[in-house]
């Protein structure tokens, strides 16, 4: 698989970057492979790596030069200084006709071995074939094969007549928890801006706000349908205990891109504080509409 980063407008700073990367990222460490459903701590396992950390001609903290990747590969990477030939978003490391490294199975161990040289310096490089990665990708073998199983035994049992037992088992498989990667809860973690960023979603759910979340380009995040209008938005949420008339900072260029869609796009804005809820949404002529959700 090649990655591909939506075009966002944060920074490694960003308490939203992460939650990005994890979505933009499937989930999973760009250099091994390995994949939260497939650990019990999920999420904070995992950390944004810089994929570049010191050239003069990127953008070193920007989104575009951020990487999803594991404790362990991040680690090793920026303990040794590591400068990674292949690119996870430009190069189809372990997929693809023609793949820079292949993986084996029980009867080797789970070993990788590197097609391409540039395969071989990354496996070298972060260690690929330790007994932790071995072991990580045995596991991984494993609950596919007994995802596979229980997928198998769904189709076969005649007994199962119950759409909804079969859903939360396939859930369950898909994920290693109960709860669909699909649902907010999910995709959103448990950092600090993805708790936000659920209440968030909760608050909607509990004024009867209908709502999708979207993770789309320009940081819009969510879609939004209220009175009858539907809204893209980007989410925000602030500890400010006053109100602002004219909304929230929007770089103009994202504001821009806002435009090119074609459709209404603002900012949830979410005063967390007085549990006020604002959509501000801006024209042109830098005029300021609030819609006033509650
Ligand atoms: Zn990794």
């Amino acid at each position: 698989m090649v990655y591909k980063r939506k075009r966002h407008w944060v920074t490694y700073h960003s308490e939203k970057c992460k939650m990005y990367l994890r979505n933009d990222f499937k989930f999973e460490c760009a250099y091994c492979g390995m994949k939260e459903k497939d650990n019990v701590m999920g999420e904070q396992l995992f950390e944004k790596d810089h994929f570049v950390s010191r050239q003069s001609d990127v953008d070193v903290d920007g989104y575009n030069n951020m990487v999803y990747a594991c404790r362990k590969c991040n680690g090793t990477k920026s303990n040794q200084n590591i400068e990674m030939i292949l690119d996870p978003c430009k190069d189809d490391i372990y997929g693809g006709q023609n793949p820079h490294i292949r993986k084996s199975g029980a009867e080797d161990y789970y070993k990788l071995r590197g097609v391409t040289s540039q395969g071989q310096q990354l496996i070298d490089s972060l260690k690929l074939n330790s007994r932790f990665y071995r072991k990580m990708r045995q596991a991984q073998a494993q609950n596919e094969k007994i995802r596979k199983m229980i997928y198998q035994l769904l189709g076969e049992s005649p007994n199962l007549k119950s759409p909804e037992i079969a859903g939360e088992i396939k859930a369950y498989l898909n994920n290693g928890t109960l709860i669909n990667e699909e649902s907010e809860e999910f995709r959103c973690g448990v950092s600090k801006v993805g708790e936000e960023v659920y209440t968030v979603l909760e608050k909607l759910k509990e004024k009867g706000i209908k709502y999708k979340l979207l993770f789309m380009d320009d940081d819009l995040d969510v879609r939004v349908e209220y009175c009858g209008k539907i809204y893209y938005c980007e989410i925000r949420v602030t500890d400010y205990a006053g109100m602002k008339k004219r909304g929230p900072v929007v770089e103009r260029e994202k504001k821009k891109e806002w435009q090119k869609t074609g459709n209404v796009c603002g900012v949830l804005y979410y005063y967390k504080v007085q549990d006020i809820m604002n959509l501000y949404i801006y024209s042109e002529e830098e005029q300021t509409e609030i819609v006033k959700l509650w």
